[in-house]
């Protein structure tokens, strides 16, 4: 530690009331139960977090509550998904809370797809009739183990940042976490190696990361275009594109209707299966870890019901 950063601590410790320094907890929101589930594996007992969108949402369309603003108002720590992800609610909320802390480009701001790896980067000119497309690529990035590890270690140094007396038991948290993280990527490579290839649909552009990690195909999306409801057309087309690949299996995010994949299934002999992109999306995905499980032992399931091909 340098002679500076011990001045710090001094001076700040000296500033607060007597017995704070114990207790005080460091105010964390995330934008998604997502990030929010990391951020309380690294930040443990030493913060409170909290999570804005639910699991069981939209995370492309939130609806912008008072109690969001005051969530903001109390935050040391914003943690956002970023990559336009939230460009339709969050950054008002943020400019209300008048928190100096967690504006964009404040230390207290946080954008955990910086260091990520990031999918479906556009090339050449986007246009409107490409639908929602997000210029700055996938924003569903979370749904990788490995980006999962990255955004950890981006929220434990930010932690350790802001208190670095606190930087070890932050390190060790990150590092516990990493060995469940990667004890249950082993399980679950080994229950989707029998399936490598297999081709699917999925509802929205939510499962690029996670197809990509698990060797899933994506030959196809319900929506015609990012964002975009289903049409007839479209939906025609990826029947027809269905049956000739024999696709079995589509994937619909919570909270998108059913009635499109269902009929999709019906026409196809594909099974519809709703797993959910978000931690709290269905009640077993309870934390970062066990949405993977939940997925993978769906996703098998799923597999093995409609003849493992
Ligand atoms: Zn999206």
């Amino acid at each position: 530690m340098t002679r500076h950063a011990v001045t710090l601590i001094v001076v700040s410790a000296l500033m607060m009331p007597a017995g704070a320094i114990a207790q005080s907890k460091l105010n964390v929101v995330a934008a998604t139960e997502d990030l929010a589930s990391l951020a309380r594996e690294v930040g443990g007992d030493r913060t409170n977090v909290e999570a804005i969108a639910k699991g069981y949402q939209d995370p492309h369309f939130v609806e912008a509550k008072p109690s969001f603003i005051l969530k903001l108002q109390k935050a040391d720590l914003l943690i956002v998904v970023g990559r336009d992800l939230e460009i339709g609610w969050l950054p008002p909320l943020i400019q209300q809370s008048r928190n100096a802390k967690v504006q964009e480009g404040a230390a207290g701001y946080l954008d955990a797809s910086q260091r990520v790896r990031i999918l479906d980067i556009p090339t050449g000119q986007i246009t409107r009739a490409m639908g929602d497309v997000h210029p700055l690529g996938n924003p569903h990035y979370w749904m990788d183990p490995e980006n999962g590890r990255i955004i950890a270690k981006e929220i434990a140094d930010r932690l350790s940042q802001f208190r670095p007396g606190d930087s070890a038991y932050f390190e060790q948290r990150r590092a516990d976490f990493n060995v469940r993280l990667t004890e249950g990527e082993k399980r679950w490579y080994a229950d989707m190696a029998p399936y490598k290839g297999i081709k699917i649909v999925t509802y929205h552009r939510s499962f690029s990361n996670f197809a990509d990690r698990f060797g899933l195909d994506v030959i196809g999306y319900v929506e015609p275009r990012p964002g975009i409801s289903p049409s007839p057309g479209h939906t025609l087309e990826l029947v027809g594109e269905m049956k000739r690949l024999s696709v079995k299996i589509v994937l619909v995010e919570p909270y998108f209707d059913l009635k499109t994949p269902e009929a999709i299934g019906r026409a196809t002999g594909a099974r519809v299966l709703v797993m959910p992109p978000s931690v709290g999306g269905v009640k077993e995905a309870t934390d970062y870890v066990s949405l993977f499980e939940y997925n993978i032992k769906l996703l098998v399931g799923g597999i093995k019901a409609v003849g493992g091909k």
